[in-house]
């Protein structure tokens, strides 16, 4: 069949398998027997290949927050199973969840945010399921750090379980942000780029802390070709007793997964393959001129510092740096380029006209590849 011919993500996404896609559908967290089960029986009629999602023991900021309903749900979690077909998937925090999930026959599991950050626990966890045939999910760790959740994953993968995947679910900032956890997707990138076999699934939940936000971060998820997305569903989201503000109903589910629209990586028309081949092409071009620019830049940059250097002037100046940044980006604003971008990029390309100054101002010989360039001339 083919699958680009679903014109919503939602029929295609129940073509799909769970692994070629992941839906991760379900209340924040398990609070009854008739509240998961409610949520599951439409959740599994609308989606049949999703996981149901359901937190037992949930990490909670402050003690006398609901801390989960405990071993007690993970029955309610088997039912659904029985009773719907969806696969169960909870959190896991220390190795006695570990040994209830797979007693209870529990096959996913997830590692939260707050536990990915501590390597003992994470190692703890990958211990007590060392073998097991359970796909763990591994949230990427509260602060962006991408190496601390590489880390995770790699404990995980040593531990030979069936499958490690990764879900990202956004990080705390000190910066105000219209999302409850920054989405940071150039992190994402990152990792990636590390580990390109992973497969990574959008918690579009916990990344954007409202619903209005949350039909935007998925389909920029599906637009980032990412294997999957973690929704929050309960059948009375007002009632939730942990994130009630970011929660959906299910029909509101069903809704915002019709509604995205699903792009493809690749394609074998020759003459859309040939189109973007010439782009891509003059992008090169667009890229090679900036480096060359770059270039040109570094070496006015590396005679301003000799001659700083020489006269006893300061590396930095505020004023200039302001003019500096004042040009670039007026210019920017005037051509309709994003005026933060531009801001962005001139501070690295300053930070690292400072540096090369400061390599100038603290070297005995004049040795670099820029001063050397000057003198071939
Ligand atoms: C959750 O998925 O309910 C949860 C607690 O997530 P996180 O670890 O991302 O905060
Ligand atoms: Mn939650």
């Amino acid at each position: 069949m083919n699958l680009i011919e679903k014109n919503t993500f939602r029929e295609l996404a129940n073509d799909l398998t769970r692994d070629e896609f992941t839906c991760i559908f379900g209340p924040c967290s398990a609070e009854s027997r008739d509240q998961v089960l409610e949520a599951a029986s439409t959740i599994a009629k609308a989606f049949p290949n999703a996981l149901f999602r359901s937190g037992i023991w949930k990490p909670r900021t402050r003690p006398g927050a609901f801390e989960g309903i405990g071993a007690e749900g993970l029955s309610w979690l088997i039912e659904v199973k029985e009773l719907y077909g969806l696969e169960p998937i909870t959190e896991v925090a220390t190795p006695a969840h570990v040994e209830a999930i797979l007693r209870s026959n529990i096959k996913y599991v997830w590692v939260g945010a707050r536990t990915t950050v501590n390597p003992f626990s994470v190692q703890e966890l990958a211990e007590a399921l060392r073998g097991s045939d359970v796909t763990v999910f591994v949230k990427n760790p509260v602060n962006p750090d991408v190496s601390l959740w590489i880390g995770a994953i790699e404990r995980m993968q040593r531990a030979a379980l069936k499958e490690v995947k990764a879900i990202h679910r956004g990080f705390y900032t000190h910066e105000s942000s219209a999302f409850r956890n920054a989405p940071r997707w150039e992190l994402v990138i990152d990792l990636k780029t590390a580990l390109p076999e992973l497969k990574v699934i959008c918690d579009a939940s916990h990344i954007s802390g409202h619903p209005d936000l949350i039909p935007g971060v998925a389909q920029k998820a599906v637009d980032l070709d990412y294997q999957g997305l973690m929704i929050e569903s309960h059948p009375r989201p007002k009632e939730a007793l942990s994130d009630a503000i970011q929660q959906i109903t299910p029909k509101e589910l069903i809704h915002l997964m019709s509604g995205l629209i699903f792009r493809k990586a690749e394609t074998a028309d020759s003459e859309i393959l040939g189109r973007l081949t010439e782009l891509r092409d003059r992008v090169d071009g667009a890229d090679d001129a900036i480096l060359q620019s770059l270039i040109a830049r570094m070496k006015l940059v590396s005679q301003i510092g000799e001659h700083k250097r020489k006269h006893n002037m300061t590396i930095f100046q505020l004023q200039r740096w302001e003019e500096v940044l004042r040009r670039t980006t007026e210019s920017a604003q005037a051509s309709g380029l994003s005026v933060d971008f531009v801001k962005r990029l001139w501070e690295v390309i300053h930070n690292e006209s400072i540096r090369l100054q400061y390599d100038i101002f603290n070297r005995s010989s004049e040795s670099s590849w820029i001063i050397q360039d000057k003198k071939s001339q």
